[in-house]
């Protein structure tokens, strides 16, 4: 079994030895389970790869979406709703099989019952410290509550009185009788049930009592029928729980819990109580904020499905923790980008150009050339007249040695067009800023004209200042300027915010071809970069958002020479 890239993974090969075996009735149900306290992330995509994934490598499998929906105080629909979203975006399907821990709440509570029964769960009135105090540390066992051995009548008495609201908060909670010396703590008779009076988003004032995870999740999974129960590496030591759980409650399948490591991104965050705190304190615009690692953010701001699910299917999955470079991640969307995106030209900090030589009221339509990857996608008119705007980055009046674009005196080829030369420099008397350029154009240098002989050093893009389209370019930086790994847990962590992690450069000029641009059109702009028009962009104002830049190889020679 292989996904599109043919990679595969210790997963897909225990997957594929249990089909061969006949195991879990030779079928694979897996299952994605998101609480709905937040958006998506990058991470979540990478489980969404692997568990959606693995359901359509095999004849008949399925995946599930399930909502993981226990706690009452964080979830809320807005997130059920972008969730199912941002899944369907990434390009998966669960075929109608979508389904929410809420729904199970009758039925959980009946395993808990018979776990009273049976005398494998116990009602416990320890408050949540004493219970701290009871549960020992690494090194040592804990102590039975004076609890443990409240008779069975007696426990499901008091949990049926829990149910029924007879309690406050934190008096009484339902703990699984298993072992308070077990050198694993979450075997030390965990709570399954806690008192909660509080309002579900799905069940309202049904119920004040609210499962655990790690009680809630696998009778979840046998509830479905999951049969790989694929989760991060921090749940390895549940494993034994779990699989207490399904046993003990006599569930009517048994899961096979397997376990993965997360995806740590460098220079972001990606736990959803951090991102629902740079929200909500607006230190971002929202979820979809293009800085975010959210499906959301990733989405506005340019990434395509394709290029995370590339990404996904390339890291694979492994037993071992790792941080990925967001370079990586980067390198997949400017790939996938590079195939698919029409190029224009945009020049993000104007500096004025004027061809003396060039006829006062002549304006010409040049050939370019949409995507020089993709033959098909054509060639479009692009204005060329007298002033033109170049960027200011493309020339220097005093330039460094491996500076080969325009300088006084110098010959650059306009791309799609002719050959340059710069005659003359204008500066502002007060400031001593350029202010304009003086140039002189070559007629018979026109670009692809056959008689072109002459060679120059440098091809730059421009705009035709008649004809130029202003728009708003949003560039972004990294979200954070430090890895969180690094910082002390009692730092603000919010402080590491990159000051710079967006720029906004409101005075760019772009070809007249982007003035019907639509939000979610993605570009490459020559030379700079991919782009793509934002939510924000209007008929009037265009707004684009920089996806990624392009490899630029002027920027690592300069940086090989800081002492120039
Ligand atoms: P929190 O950030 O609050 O710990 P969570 O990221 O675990 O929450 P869930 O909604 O429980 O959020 O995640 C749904 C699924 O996505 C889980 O099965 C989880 O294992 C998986 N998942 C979450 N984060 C990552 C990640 N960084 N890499 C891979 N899988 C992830
Ligand atoms: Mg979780």
């Amino acid at each position: 079994m292989s996904d599109q890239t043919g990679a595969s993974n210790f997963i897909r090969e225990i997957v594929t030895a249990d089909l061969a075996a006949g195991k879990h009735g030779n079928r694979v149900v897996t299952r994605f389970p998101p609480e709905p306290n937040g958006y998506l992330h990058i991470g979540h995509a990478k489980s969404i790869c692997l568990n959606f994934g693995l359901a359509q490598d095999t004849p008949d499998g399925v995946c599930h979406l399930r909502f993981d929906d226990t706690n009452p105080t964080t979830e809320d629909p807005e997130y059920v709703q972008a969730i199912q979203d941002d899944v369907r975006w990434l390009g998966f399907d669960w075929h109608e099989k979508m389904f929410f821990a809420s729904d199970y709440f009758e039925r959980l509570y009946e395993f808990a019952v018979k776990l009273i029964q049976k005398n494998l769960a116990y009602v416990d009135t320890l408050t949540a410290e004493d219970m701290r105090g009871y549960r020992g540390t690494l090194t040592e066992p804990g102590k039975n509550s004076p609890s443990r051995t409240r008779a069975a009548e007696e426990n499901l008495d008091l949990f049926r009185r829990m149910r029924a609201g007879e309690f406050a908060d934190g008096t009484h909670t339902l703990r699984a009788k298993i072992d308070m010396a077990s050198p694993n703590i979450n075997l030390r008779d965990p709570v399954l049930y806690r008192i909660r009076h509080a309002t579900h988003y799905r069940t309202g004032s049904a119920w004040c009592l609210y499962p655990a995870y790690d009680y809630a999740h696998p009778l979840s999974d046998a509830l479905e029928g999951i049969t790989h129960s694929i989760c991060t590496l921090e749940f390895e030591d549940h494993r034994p729980l779990y699989n207490w759980v399904v046993e003990q409650a006599e569930a009517p399948c048994r899961p096979q819990q397997i376990e993965f490591a997360r995806l740590n991104l460098t220079y972001t965050v990606m736990s959803k109580r951090k991102l629902l705190e740079l929200v909500s304190k607006k230190l971002v615009t929202g979820w979809d904020d293009p800085r975010l690692p959210t499906i959301k953010g990733l989405r506005r701001r340019g990434y395509t499905p394709e290029a995370i699910r590339a990404f996904c299917d390339h890291i694979g999955v492994a037993k071992r923790e790792a941080t990925v470079e967001m370079q990586l991640l980067e390198h997949f969307v400017r790939e996938d980008l590079n195939r698919r995106s029409p190029r224009v030209m945009a020049v993000l900090r104007p500096l004025k150009i004027i061809l003396d030589n060039y006829p006062k009221d002549q304006a010409e339509e040049l050939e370019a050339i949409n995507n020089p990857e993709d033959p098909a996608a054509g060639t479009r008119r692009v204005p060329f007249s007298r002033v033109l705007y170049i960027e200011q980055d493309d020339f220097r009046e005093d330039p460094p040695k491996q500076f080969f674009r325009l300088a006084p005196g110098r010959e650059v080829r306009l791309r799609y067009a002719y050959i340059i030369k710069c005659v003359g420099v204008t500066k502002d008397p007060q400031t001593g800023e350029i202010t304009e350029l003086h140039c002189t154009y070559d007629p018979a240098t026109m670009s692809g004209a056959s008689q072109e002989q002459r060679k120059v050093k440098a091809t730059i893009h421009w705009v035709s200042a008649d004809h130029a389209v202003k728009a708003e370019v949003r560039l972004y930086n990294s979200l954070l300027v430090t890895d969180l790994a690094k910082v002390p847990p009692d730092h603000d962590w919010t402080t590491y915010l990159n000051p710079a992690s967006l720029e906004r450069i409101t005075n760019c000029l772009v070809e007249p071809s982007l003035q019907q641009t639509t939000p979610g059109t993605r570009y490459q702009f020559e030379r700079l970069g991919y782009f793509c028009t934002d939510l924000d962009s209007t008929a009037d104002a265009p707004v684009f958002n920089r996806t990624v830049s392009l490899k630029d190889a002027w920027a690592k020679i300069e940086k090989a020479q800081p002492s120039r």
